[in-house]
């Protein structure tokens, strides 16, 4: 088990963040403001995919009555990401952001303070984002030997303390550089001199197939650690890629318990079946529980159930038959053309028992 680092706690709409609850996984949504449409329909896909938390761009406040439309339809809690005009900042408060995403350093003084009333007033949470882009925006060209990660988390709890003496304390960090080590460094270092919550992502970080290992990398370490209260992936143009890869890490590391979780063997000689295919379509017919359960899909009856012991059931392949096992024992020998269906009613017979049981998390 994780040991959860303990920070203060805040509220994204009804969903708390910190203070050792559930790291939920965000992502943004890509459709522009106007097509709202296509906003809500990416935002219900995003949940579809496991994704708690939606992030919509808000550009300027001539469009935040947009935002409000949107945000007022959303299935998920809506965060405003808004730069520069704290005008902007105050329109998204306005129409119905359950949080909004700032960079102190670019925004005039005095409309930040506006911006603090207007969120402690409605009990929003602000996020303050630093990335090492606008340290170096700032403090021009670095030192060889620059602490960048340092300046970042320095340059972050100087604001925070500065939105403090306004008397905010809803306050959630980020720190994100374009490489993992630098992010990891300083969210540590956040970490270690404060207690607000943690935004956890990689920034700029490429494809799908270069930003999967870095932000998994950062993002995994960090969690390992216990650190982080929310996570998002960022790929270029990959909503739905970036949910799944959140919600995959999670389970991974034992931080979200929802669903049922496929595990494969890797193959070897004794395998008789197109392994990853019928993987694939298992995993894909129980997409719809809810409940956690671990399946597993395994390639030969000699070793499979043995080997996926800590599932709760799964299937093994004897060639032209298929073992079905539930924990551990198997329990049935049926044709390999019926054997998603069996394994499927099989699982919904546990999650149903399991959901009368406990409610998912
Ligand atoms: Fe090989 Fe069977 Fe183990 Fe799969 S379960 S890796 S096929 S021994």
């Amino acid at each position: 088990m994780i040991k959860r680092r303990s920070t203060r706690l805040v509220h994204v709409g009804g969903l708390p963040m910190g203070a050792g609850g559930p790291v939920t996984v965000q992502t943004m949504a890509r459709s522009p403001l106007d097509d709202i449409d296509g906003n809500i329909r990416e935002i219900a896909a995003a949940a579809r995919a496991g994704c708690d938390i939606i992030r919509l761009a808000l550009p300027n406040a001539v469009q935040a009555a947009r935002f409000g439309v949107i945000a007022a339809r959303s299935v998920l809690p809506v965060v405003a990401d808004t730069h520069f005009d704290w005008r902007t900042t105050l329109a998204a408060i306005r129409e119905g952001a359950a949080k909004v995403r700032i960079n102190p350093g670019n925004m005039d003084p005095d409309g930040l303070r506006r911006v603090v009333d207007a969120a402690g007033e409605r009990g929003l949470p602000i996020r303050i984002g630093g990335n090492s882009g606008s340290i170096l925006h700032r403090a021009g060209a670095p030192a060889a030997d620059a602490d960048l990660p340092r300046l970042m988390a320095e340059e972050l709890l100087e604001w925070a303390a500065r939105m403090e003496d306004m008397g905010f304390r809803d306050i959630v960090l980020s720190l994100k550089t374009p490489d993992a080590a630098g992010t990891v460094r300083a969210t540590r270092l956040a970490a270690a001199a404060s207690d607000y919550p943690l935004h956890l992502g990689v920034t700029a970080a490429g494809l799908r197939e270069d930003s999967l290992y870095k932000s998994a990398a950062a993002i995994g370490a960090l969690l390992l650690d216990g650190i982080g209260d929310t996570i998002r992936f960022s790929f270029t143009g990959d909503m739905a890629g970036e949910v799944e890869a959140g919600a995959a890490l999670l389970r991974s590391l034992e931080l979200r318990r929802s669903g049922a979780e496929v595990v494969s063997c890797p193959v070897c000689g004794r395998c008789r079946v197109d392994l990853p295919a019928l993987a694939r379509e298992v995993r894909l017919r129980l997409s719809g529980i809810r409940v956690p359960l671990r399946v597993a899909v395994m390639g030969c009856e000699v070793n499979g159930p043995g080997e996926a012991k800590a599932a709760d059931l799964g299937i093994a392949s004897a060639g032209g038959t298929i073992h079905l096992f539930v924990g551990g024992r198997v329990v049935e020998k049926v044709a390999a053309s019926d054997a998603v269906e069996r394994l499927a009613a099989e699982a919904e017979r546990l999650a149903a028992e399991r959901g009368k049981e406990a409610p998912a998390c």
